[in-house]
C-alpha cells in the first residue's frame, strides 16, 4: 500500500489500533497544521481484520460525526447505489472496512463548507490501521485526498484523469488492487453529468467486483 508512516515492526492487532484510535484527541489537544479541532473528537471508522474490500474515503461531515457511522448521509445512499450495496452489507464490518483519511469531522470553512480531512490523521494512523487489515483485495479511493495517499501525488492534482485512467490503474499487479472513484456527494452532480462513463462503464465493473468480495 502506498503513502507515508508505515512502521518496520509487526503489525499490531487490530482491536488495539481502533481502540487507541478512538482515544486519539491530537487535533483537539496537540494539532500540528493549523487551529485544534473546534469539537469533541469522534473518530469515525469501520473495520474487522477479515474485510475484503476497503472503502478509503475522505472525512465525516455533520451527520456522520452526529451518528459515528460513516456515510449515514446522502453520499452513503449514492455510494450504496454504485455499490449495489444494500446498508445490511454495506455496513458489515467482517466483510467491508470503511478507513476515511481523517476520521473526525473537520470543521466548516468561512463559506459554510466541510474543511479537508485533517493532516495529522492520516500520518498517525492510516499506516496502523491498514497494516491490521490483511485481507483486503481490493481499495475504493473516493476523492483526491485518499487518491494522493494511495496513488501518489499526481493523482491528486487531477480527479477526473486519474478516474478515467481507472482501467489501467484496476489491472496493475498489486494486492489489494485499486479503484478509483469521485466523491459521491451531491456536489459532485455536475461533474456526473459531464463524465457519462462513469456510470455506464466503471460502475458496472464496480458491481462485479464488490459482489464477488462483499457477495
Ligand atoms: S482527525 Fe485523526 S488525528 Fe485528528 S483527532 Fe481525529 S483521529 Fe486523531
Amino acid at each position: 500500500m502506498s503513502g507515508s508512516g508505515q512502521g518496520s515492526g509487526p503489525p499490531e492487532a487490530l482491536e488495539a489500533v481502533l481502540a487507541a484510535l478512538r482515544a486519539c484527541r491530537i487535533c483537539r489537544d496537540a494539532p500540528l497544521h493549523g487551529p485544534p479541532l473546534p469539537h469533541e473528537p469522534r473518530p469515525v471508522i469501520q473495520a474487522q481484520e477479515s474485510a475484503r474490500l476497503l472503502i478509503a474515503s475522505q472525512a465525516p461531515g455533520t451527520r456522520v460525526h452526529a451518528s459515528g457511522r460513516p456515510f449515514t448521509d446522502r453520499s452513503g445512499d449514492r455510494l450504496r447505489d454504485w455499490l449495489g450495496l444494500d446498508k445490511e452489507r454495506f455496513y458489515d464490518a467482517s466483510r467491508v472496512a470503511i478507513v476515511p483519511m481523517g476520521h473526525c469531522f473537520p470543521g466548516h470553512d468561512a463559506k459554510g463548507g466541510d474543511l479537508p480531512p485533517r493532516r495529522e490523521c492520516a500520518p498517525a494512523w492510516r499506516a496502523r490501521v491498514l497494516a491490521a487489515l490483511p485481507h483486503l483485495e481490493l481499495v475504493l479511493v473516493i476523492g483526491r485526498y485518499a487518491q494522493a495517499w494511495h496513488l501518489g501525488p499526481k493523482a491528486a492534482a487531477d480527479l477526473t484523469a486519474t478516474v478515467a485512467d481507472w482501467r489501467s490503474i484496476f489491472a496493475q499487479e498489486r494486492r489489494p488492487r485499486i479503484l478509483p472513484l469521485p466523491h459521491p456527494s451531491w456536489r459532485n452532480n455536475g461533474w456526473l453529468r459531464k463524465q457519462p462513463w462513469f456510470e455506464a462503464e466503471l460502475v458496472p465493473v464496480l458491481r462485479a467486483e464488490v459482489a464477488r468480495l462483499v457477495g
